[in-house]
């Protein structure tokens, strides 16, 4: 009896340890805020809490308050208050994702550039008063963006803009990096599935519970958001879009839209839709996106195929689709108003 008894509550322990065990794993949460300047969604499917979501939503409030342009109070705002004065000691935080930023310039040879910002404020696309702006001001803004010299001391973390006016925006690389930021969160709790969507920036982490491999869709350029082109399928990855649908104006029939030529001031005109990288870091898709797309298919396409376990997909306006070697095998087009074409 006594035997029976201590069996008793040794499997009532064990009943009880083994259940928090069982249903914390497979609990699901979700949460969707206004962060970094978008909808930022973050569905734990699988091993979430309450908890892990607050620790993930306060990282991302601390990126933004670190590296956003239009907010006060900023390291990034620091740096472009202080051009021409001094240099400004940041976080590591910050310090890595400007070094990124300078990298993916060089890559691009300026066809990324952090830099651009003071061409960003001028058009103001976005807004509710964006409208073409005049060509002197225009030149002015030109005159202001060169990547090349931003002086950065890795040993002090310190950023200097030398000269009066120039100013950083990372607004095409900040998500990329706190979707990266977050994915160390879930490794950190041990979250066995989630799905991190932060403005279309899309992270999905781990293995789904029922075991089939991850579907994410390639945003519809001429639809509102969720209506795809075609399926990316496969393990843990990131899938990045930029195109000109998200942010623009139109005048005079023209579409104006975010992403800006570093060398006319106007909006890069290249006759591609949207740019779309999938690969295993975010910052990378982020920044990629953002290059490849600026680059045009042609060069865009290059550096893809320099860089390693990166897949691209084009969208031109002629509703013809490119993709990058190896592409094939990862992405299904379902859409049949679109054709997959042959790059050369
Ligand atoms: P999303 O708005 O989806 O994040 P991107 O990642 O492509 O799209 O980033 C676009 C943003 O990057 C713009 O809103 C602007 O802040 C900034 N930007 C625009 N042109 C350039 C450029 N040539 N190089 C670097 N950043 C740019
Ligand atoms: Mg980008």
């Amino acid at each position: 009896m006594k035997r029976l008894v201590k069996f008793g509550c040794l499997a009532g322990a064990f009943c009880l340890l083994f259940c928090a065990c069982e249903s914390k794993p497979e609990a699901e949460v979700n949460r969707s805020d206004f962060v970094l300047g978008t909808v930022c969604s973050i569905s734990i499917t699988s091993g979430g809490t309450e908890k892990i979501l607050d620790e993930a939503f306060g990282r991302l409030r601390e990126i933004e308050n670190r590296m956003s342009a239009n907010k006060e109070g900023t390291e990034i705002a620091a740096i472009n208050e202080a051009s021409g004065k001094k240099p400004v000691t940041v976080t590591p935080d910050t310090f890595y994702v400007i070094s990124k930023a300078l990298e993916y310039a060089q890559k691009t040879n300026g066809a990324f550039d952090p830099t651009v910002e003071p061409l960003v404020k001028l058009w103001n696309i976005g807004s509710e008063d964006a409208k073409v702006p005049p060509l002197s001001k225009i030149k002015s803004a030109l005159a202001l963006i060169d990547y090349k010299k931003v002086q950065m001391d890795p040993d002090k973390l310190t950023v200097y803009l030398p000269v009066p006016g120039m100013r950083l925006d990372l607004g095409a690389i900040a998500k990329g990096y706190a979707a990266d930021e977050i994915e160390k969160i879930m490794v950190a709790n041990k979250v066995k599935s989630a799905i991190i969507d932060l403005g279309g920036n899309v992270f999905v982490y781990g293995k789904k519970k029922d075991g089939t491999p991850w579907r994410v869709g390639i945003q519809n350029p001429y639809s509102d958001r969720g209506e795809y082109i075609g399926l990316v399928t496969g393990g843990q990855m990131t899938v990045v879009t930029s195109g000109v649908y998200e942010r623009y104006f139109i005048e005079n029939g023209k579409r104006y839209h975010h992403i800006l030529d570093t060398k006319t001031g106007f909006p890069v005109d290249n006759g591609l839709i949207s740019v779309s990288i999938v690969t295993e870091s975010s910052i990378d898709a982020d920044a990629l996106s953002t290059s490849v797309f600026a680059l045009g298919l042609d060069k865009g396409m290059k550096l893809v195929e320099s860089l390693k376990d990166v897949y691209a997909i084009f969208i031109d306006s002629n509703n013809k689709v490119y993709l990058s070697p190896g592409t094939n095998k990862i992405f299904t087009l379902t859409d049949n108003k679109f054709s997959l074409s042959d790059y050369k």
